[in-house]
């Protein structure tokens, strides 16, 4: 390994191997850098690399450190570590050892959208959101609670003890029992488990933990700012009597507070671990002065942090630019034609290209307009993937297919394409699957046996079952790829997203998902039996479930759009940030008791998510706002963000403002003028004597 590819404090906290190490530096100060050279240094000193782990935020920061190891220390062993995200470690674990971790054989991990719909039919059986009330709840107030407290390893008593009387504690706190019954009883794990159930039988079975602690030996982790006490403890019962623990983070880029992360874990490594060695890194890489320099004048508004400051190596570089349009619809256009001028004329590749901003639905705007120039992008962040209402009834018919016994995906497939078939009809399948020991899709196909189901509801229900036979049967003797394409043209799932209200491109759009998605099911397929092996579906749709969590196009050069939280870790020559304005960033939760707690929840986090914007950018960096919005019809008047008053002013060098309000008056009432100026001076310059 190129050590000379390291300053030397990264090149202290790359050799230092024995007991816990913090690198705890600003951004792009080439933490990420030292855990993968530290990885390299470790293999190359002859350990296995099945004995090390690296945790990574997000799936596609894992990814992005393999694709470097492989370049590093080749392909094969880069493959062989154990490189990912809390939750698919967990997950490792639990496939490997159900037993060990007292999940059933044959688990299934649910997604967002699959908690949402439990804890819905929770609340309506509690009687709290059918007609009975007419109360309606915030369903994902109720989810985030429940997250919160299992990731606090705290239990039903200890909740009782701690909330304040608040309706959605008491209503998470009623249904956090029942919730977990319903898991259990589905055969299901939340993403939670993936880490709690694990961190919590490593520490009841201390045979277990042996296994795993001799098992990984080596523990790396990468933004260990935004772990959370779930993590923590995971973490600290994988680690051996080596104790060996590199971890790299930021307190200014803790981003993740509102989901239970405790940036005490950071701030107080070396309280823990009193023989913790500690390592600063003071140069930043990364971003041109201009770029710093905003960063550092903003971050140092906060009052909770480590001073450090984020100190250039690279120089020059042009002015951060403010801009300030009249509305939305102006921003979004304004950043389009931009990147669609720094494509064209190859002052940069797509791929060197990111938009960012606050919250998803901000995307929309600047995604129309790039297709409408015919630029590809990729969206992190947001709606992944995975989690499109339309791929996922699309992997219910798949599962259908590979996996009938997946109780959740007969119910979504059941209600989608809706068939006619009811609440009423659904709880008589229920009972009947109940009273003979089967399952939903059993009674499904029994359904000439059940009573009480007649008319409408059996017909759909005798089509639906002779529909999934067949194509069973066709999966069989073909492709389950071809199957599985026959059977939502069958169910007419794509007549119902095609003729969807919208226009034809979005409709056509989300079928290409689908597309997508069946190209995806055949080239799985086909890896296998080229292996002679069989498909393994559980592993299939296992991944499905963690990639949802981020998933990005595989296509090269791309402009990338995405929120703060997805952008972390990664960088870009040209960054534009969107809507920097007041209740946007920093953002105005909807859901506060109060309009004060709104704005006021949390605005040093705010100031960080902004932080970590800016420090994306490696050469230049836009920031831009619209003066009005139109809200719900109406037009409201949009002040500037109180973090662009904390930058530098104009006379610092670093930043220029522009103003486009009064763009589009010039090309209308204002050319004509200036068009009459330019004649009058024409003639005055003609008239001149001389
Ligand atoms: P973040 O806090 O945003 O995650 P980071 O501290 O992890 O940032 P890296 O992503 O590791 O920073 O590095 C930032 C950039 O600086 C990368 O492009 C990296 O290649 C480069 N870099 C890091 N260390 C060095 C070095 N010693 N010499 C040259 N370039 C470096
Ligand atoms: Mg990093």
């Amino acid at each position: 390994m190129d050590l000379s590819a390291l300053n030397p404090a990264q090149r202290e906290a790359v050799l230092h191997i024995e007991g816990p190490l913090l690198v705890l530096a600003g951004a792009g100060s080439g933490k990420t850098r030292v855990i993968t050279h530290r990885i390299a240094h470790l293999l190359e000193r002859g350990v296995e690399p099945e004995q090390i782990v690296a945790l990574s935020f997000t799936n596609k920061a894992a990814d992005e450190m393999r694709e470097r190891l492989a370049k590093m220390v080749g392909k094969k062993r880069a493959e062989a570590l154990v490189l990912g995200t809390f939750h698919s470690l967990g997950s490792r674990m639990m496939r490997e050892d159900p037993k060990g971790f007292g999940v059933p054989k044959r688990f299934q991990i649910l997604d967002q959208g699959d908690v949402y719909g439990i804890i819905r039919s929770l609340l309506r059986e509690h009687g709290y959101h059918g007609p009975a009330s007419k109360r309606r709840f915030d369903l994902g107030a109720v989810v985030q609670r429940i997250s919160l407290w299992k990731n606090d390893f705290l239990t039903t008593a200890q909740v009782k003890n701690i909330i304040s009387s608040n309706d959605y504690d008491d209503i998470a706190a009623e249904l956090y029992d029942a919730y977990e019954d319903r898991l259990r009883s589905l055969a299901c794990v939340d993403f939670d488990d993936l880490v709690c159930r694990i961190a919590s039988r490593l520490q009841e079975d201390p045979s277990c933990k042996k296994r795993w602690q001799q098992r990984f030996r080596y523990l790396l982790v990468d933004e260990y700012q935004d772990t959370n006490t779930a993590q923590f403890q995971m973490l600290l019962e994988l680690l051996g009597p080596e104790r060996n623990l590199c971890v790299v983070g930021d307190d200014d880029q803790a981003i993740y507070g509102w989901r239970g992360a405790k940036v005490a874990n950071i701030l107080g490594f070396d309280v823990y671990f009193r023989d913790a060695k500690v390592i600063k890194l003071e140069a930043n890489y990364r971003s041109k002065p201009p770029i710093t320099t905003c960063a550092n004048a903003l971050i140092v508004h906060n009052s909770s942090r480590h001073d450090k400051e984020l100190v250039p190596k690279r120089s020059g570089g042009e002015k951060v630019e403010v801009v300030v349009t009249r509305d939305g619809p102006m921003e979004a256009k304004w950043v389009a034609d931009k990147i669609y001028e720094l494509i064209q004329g190859r002052r940069a590749p797509g791929r060197e290209i990111a938009v960012l901003y606050r919250s998803s639905r901000q995307a929309r705007a600047i995604e129309q307009n790039l297709q409408e120039h015919g630029v590809p992008f990729r969206v992190l962040g947001g709606q992944p993937f995975y989690d499109k209402k339309v791929v996922k009834d699309a992997i219910a018919y798949l599962k259908l297919l590979v996996i009938p016994s997946d109780e959740i995906a007969v119910r979504r497939a059941l209600d989608t394409p809706s068939k006619g078939i009811g609440r009423k009809t659904i709880e008589r399948l229920d009972a009947w699957a109940e009273g003979h020991g089967k399952r939903l899709i059993d009674a499904v196909h029994h359904v000439a046996e059940i009573e009480g189901i007649g008319g409408r509801p059996r017909h759909a229900l005798e089509r639906f079952s002779q529909q999934i036979r067949h194509a069973q049967a066709d999966a069989h003797q073909s492709t389950v790829a071809d199957a599985l394409r026959k059977l939502l043209d069958e169910v007419r799932l794509r007549d119902s997203v095609l003729k969807d209200t919208g226009s034809g491109k979005v409709t056509q759009n989300r079928w290409n998902s689908v597309e997508f998605l069946l190209a995806s099911v055949g080239k799985f397929e086909s890896r296998a039996w080229d292996a002679k092996t069989k498909p393994k579906w559980g592993e299939y749709l296992g991944n499905i479930d963690l990639k949802k969590k981020d998933e990005g196009d595989q296509t090269p050069d791309l402009v990338t759009l995405s929120t703060f939280h997805s952008a972390k870790g990664l960088e870009w020559g040209n960054v534009f940030i969107l809507g920097v304005e007041e209740g946007t960033m920093p953002h105005k939760r909807t859901d506060a008791p109060r309009l004060s707690d709104a704005i006021s929840g949390d605005i040093e986090e705010e100031r960080r998510l902004f932080y970590v914007g800016i420090t994306r950018a490696r050469d230049r960096l836009w920031l831009t706002r619209a003066a009005t919005r139109v809200d719900r019809g109406r037009e409201l008047e949009i002040l500037p963000s109180r973090f662009l008053e904390e930058l530098p002013d104009e006379d610092s060098g670093v930043i220029e403002h522009c103003d486009l309000r009064e763009r589009e008056k010039l090309t209308t009432e204002t050319m004509e003028e200036l068009a009459g100026a330019f004649l009058n001076q024409l003639a005055g310059v003609q008239n001149r004597p001389g």
